[in-house]
């Protein structure tokens, strides 16, 4: 996939943060060493690089002490801003004129997926808006592109217009439209000639294309593995045509994935789409800040962070933190701990958003069922206070009213007395043991 050396690598430099209580100009200047040497080996183009890394130096030197994140925590929510930023900041939308048919016009060189892109979009078209699209077989110059489509317009449905490979790809386009416009097709696609490099020849023919057709964008189809490539094609195509946005393709494939990172910047169009695979069903909108989330290896960390900001109640956390070093939690603080973690929503949601969580082998399975977590809740107030501080021993008798009270079994209460005593003693563990490692731990 796409982007894995560079995630690693922002990982190790993020890693190196951990634990820290304090971030001297010093550190931000190694950090942003290493990220401009990670930046620099996925392939993102030199200009783009500076720009990003004076960027986050501006903001992290001096970084704002806050409440619930720290040193680490900060540097990181500042790279995933400008990372988000450099990526475009916004989903930009697939335009739509006011009048039918809307049209688009894919442009791009040879094997870069505007064919497949062409399939792909008219298949989102059909199914999310019901769409009527046509798409013109503009590409002359490569017979089987013109097969493709057609194979592509029967598997989905949709009418391809198309006159061989024998007329000039201009007047095919007009036809194309006038077919359309009699058809009342609401959406016409384009599909053009690519050539393996730029040269005058194709260019002009586009722009004969884009004067007649006046399209209402013109999608600059472009391949991710041709790194620093993709971001030269894109900036000469949009200084010819004016594009309107890009569409990345292959981003499934072993990339480096510095083209996406550079396309925006240089050409200040936006990516629209990305394509993922060969399936007509391989197309994601592009979101620069799930893309940057992404990059950074974060599952939606930032999402976490920005709920655990909201719901950090800083006094309540320290008295929980003096009970624990003394040994001294309790099952009411078990369910406070429990109500604090619940307000920042759905247990399985913050489960996905905690980074690594998805490659831990079965992880994914965790069902956190919220009946448990009120069945837990039912059984702590069924105690008596001295129950709930642990001032007694919990017996048979005991545990046999707190299930009938709690509505819940014998087994079931014992359960869950071994669970906490079990979570218990591991908290204690870590307080008499290495607190900076947990902290550590906790850090990201
Ligand atoms: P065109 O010359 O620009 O029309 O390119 P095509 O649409 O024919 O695509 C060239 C090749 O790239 C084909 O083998 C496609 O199946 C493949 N391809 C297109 N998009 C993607 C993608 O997002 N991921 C992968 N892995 N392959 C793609």
């Amino acid at each position: 996939m796409a982007f894995e050396n560079l995630t690693e690598r922002l990982q190790g430099v993020f890693k190196n943060l951990r634990g820290k209580r304090k971030i001297t100009e010093n550190d931000v200047l190694e950090i942003t060493k290493e990220i401009r040497v990670a930046l620099l080996e996925a392939d993102v183009a030199l200009p783009v690089v500076k720009k990003f890394i004076r960027n986050i130096r501006e903001r992290a030197i001096g970084v704002e002490v806050s409440e619930a994140l720290n040193p680490a925590q900060q540097i990181i929510k500042i790279v995933n801003e400008e990372l988000t930023a450099i990526l475009g900041g916004g989903e930009a939308e697939l335009l739509k004129s006011p009048h039918i048919p809307t049209i688009i016009m894919m442009v791009g060189l040879q094997g870069a997926g505007k064919t497949t892109f062409a399939g792909k979009l008219a298949k989102k078209l059909k199914e999310e808006q019901n769409a009527r699209p046509l798409m013109i077989a503009g590409d002359v110059y490569r017979p089987a592109a013109i097969d493709q489509l057609k194979t592509l317009g029967q598997q989905l449905d949709v009418p391809v217009y198309d006159e061989g490979v024998s007329e000039n790809p201009v007047n095919i386009v007009r036809n194309g439209l006038k077919f359309a416009s009699e058809a009342h097709n609401d959406y016409v696609l384009i599909d053009t000639a690519g050539r393996l490099e730029i040269d005058d020849k194709l260019m002009n023919e586009l722009k004969e294309i884009k004067k007649l057709a006046n399209p209402t964008e013109i999608l600059l189809v472009v391949d991710a593995m041709t790194g620093q490539i993709a971001a030269q094609v894109a900036k000469t195509f949009d200084e010819i045509l004016d594009i309107s946005g890009v569409i990345i393709t292959k981003l499934d494939g072993d990339t480096r994935g510095g083209a996406a990172l550079s396309i925006r910047e240089i050409t200040g169009k936006p990516i629209k789409f990305t394509g993922t695979g060969e399936k007509l069903t391989d197309l994601e909108i592009f979101y620069p800040d799930r893309m940057s989330s992404r990059i950074l290896g974060m599952g939606d960390m930032l999402t976490l962070i920005e709920r655990a900001q909201a719901n950090y109640d800083q006094e309540q956390q320290a008295v929980l933190a003096e009970k624990m070093m003394d040994n001294r939690f309790d099952f009411g603080d078990f369910i406070d701990q429990l109500d604090q973690v619940q307000s920042m929503g759905p247990m399985e949601e913050i489960m996905k958003m905690i980074p690594g969580m998805n490659e831990i082998p079965g992880a994914s399975n965790i069902k956190v069922d919220p009946k448990d977590v009120a069945r837990k809740k039912a059984m702590v107030l069924s105690m008596t206070q001295a129950e709930r501080q642990l001032e007694v021993e919990l017996s048979p008798a005991r545990r046999r009213r707190i299930a009938a009270g709690s509505g819940n079994s014998f087994i079931e209460v014992n359960k869950f007395i071994k669970q906490f005593s079990q979570s218990k003693d591991m908290m204690q563990a870590v307080m008499n043991g290495d607190m900076s490692a947990m902290m550590g731990a906790m850090g990201q």
